[in-house]
């Protein structure tokens, strides 16, 4: 048994969000007890004792939607005029840097970013992975990099027919390896959604393939919805209606479903996600510096959509995304009280919502039962803290700098800031040398 005490411990469970001078007892991957330090000591006597020394205990974050395969951009020169838009955007970035990446360089790009997020206390992912030169097999090494760092992933590749049937067939069938492989494998830190890029690069056909092999493996999607007019404009355009109806049409919407994004959704289309269940996820940053436009977040989370919040490979920082969230609801609105709740809502209950049901118990709280994913953070408030406040002190006190252990399915992978079982230096060193390569092949 692992006990994690001597802290101040927010569990992110409404019965009981706070426990001063609290302690968590981990089992077999597993929180098996939450309660008073001494208490817990007294009757686990032998159990190794991590001492939180007065900071706080909290669950580990949660990023529903994530792009290990981005980490290569980092300082990355482009060849052609800056983009313009959301199209010249993928075009000059994304669709050129995916295409060139090599097996080992999707590997090392997601081991540098897991790494990153054990660093800001991130401990699951859900990841949406694009590779058209090397299909076959990246999910399989994302997945090892996940085993190695240990961090809980939610792996998918996304189908597009933007680079031709044979790169097609090939995505289809990576998902199909990955989640056959996912059901028949043990392992409680792996799972698979079916990826699919986006309305505007899928045809009609490509799409009824992939919803016939996702109800035979009963899985969900992972898809971007309606990031850019530009999406909405070519829905309209090519098939009469608008994003979030086509997709509903086609099967793809459902409560196993992440629709990253929603940012030009209408109120009609909010309609048919809450009655779909279709989990939104919000990603402030990236759709600030894209320049899309701001999802109408307060207004699905109002009328019962669930929204939780991504990063879109922006950072591995939740703790940032939280804080731009909240920021960006009250430019957008006028309203400096908005997004108040709503912005802690989508990153501690409703990623802790999506994940406890992707990966079969609960995730994100410190509850008995839940998966031990737990991170101690270095925070001395400086004014009184307590149950009411919690999210106002984590907001502005707090970043993943501030994280200082992790533990995920009870295996402790970093402590004091060192990581216990990757040369983190070696790493960087063979990504440096990968990404060199790579730009130039850019
Ligand atoms: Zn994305």
């Amino acid at each position: 048994m692992l006990l994690v005490g001597n802290g101040c411990l927010i569990t992110q469970d409404d019965g009981s969000p706070l426990i001063e001078d609290g302690c968590v007892a981990i089992e077999d991957g597993l929180i098996a007890e939450v309660g008073a330090t001494a208490d817990l000591q007294r009757r686990h006597p032998a159990a190794q004792f991590v001492n939180a020394r007065g900071r706080l205990i909290m669950p580990g974050l949660i990023n529903t939607h994530m792009h290990l395969y981005s980490t290569f951009a980092r300082g990355m020169a482009l060849k052609d005029e800056a983009p313009g838009n959301f199209l010249q955007i993928l075009e000059r970035v994304w669709w050129r840097l995916d295409k060139v990446l090599t097996l080992e360089d999707v590997y090392l790009s997601a081991m540098v970013a897991l790494i990153d997020c054990i660093k800001n206390g991130t401990t699951t992912i859900f990841d949406h992975h694009s590779s058209p030169g090397a299909v076959t097999g990246s999910l399989f090494r994302i997945a090892e990099a996940a085993r190695r760092t240990g961090v809980r992933s939610c792996l998918c590749y996304e189908v597009t027919d933007r680079e031709g049937a044979e790169i097609t067939d090939q995505s289809i069938e990576e998902n199909r390896a990955f989640l056959e492989n996912c059901k028949q494998s043990e392992d409680s830190l792996l799972r698979g959604l079916f990826g699919l890029h986006a309305s505007f690069t899928l045809s009609d056909k490509t799409v009824a393939r992939c919803t016939r092999l996702a109800a035979e493996l009963d899985a969900g999607f992972h898809i971007h919805i309606a990031e850019a007019e530009a999406d909405v404009a070519q829905c309209q355009r090519e098939y009469g209606k608008r994003v979030v109806q086509r997709l509903h049409d086609l099967g793809i919407l459902g409560s196993k479903t992440i629709a990253a994004h929603c940012v030009h959704v209408n109120d009609a289309e909010i309609d048919v996600l809450r009655g779909s269940k279709t989990n939104v996820i919000h990603n402030p940053e990236s759709n600030m510096a894209n320049a899309v436009g701001c999802a109408p977040v307060l207004e699905m989370m109002h009328r019962g959509v669930r929204v939780g919040l991504g990063t879109d490979g922006y950072t591995t920082d939740m703790f940032e995304s939280l804080k731009v969230a909240n920021m960006l609801q009250k430019h957008q609105t006028g309203q400096p009280g908005a997004g108040w709740t709503e912005a802690p809502a989508m990153l501690f209950s409703e990623n802790a919502a999506i994940a406890s049901d992707c990966f079969g118990r609960p995730v994100g709280k410190l509850i008995p039962g839940a998966y031990a994913d737990v991170i101690v953070v270095d925070y001395d408030p400086p004014t009184p803290l307590h149950s009411a406040n919690i999210a106002s002190h984590i907001l502005f006190g707090v970043s993943g700098r501030s994280v200082v252990t992790t533990i995920i399915g009870g295996r402790i992978v970093m402590e004091d800031r060192k990581l216990l079982e990757i040369d983190e230096q070696e790493v960087m060193a063979k990504a440096r040398v990968s990404s060199e390569k790579l730009w130039k092949r850019f």
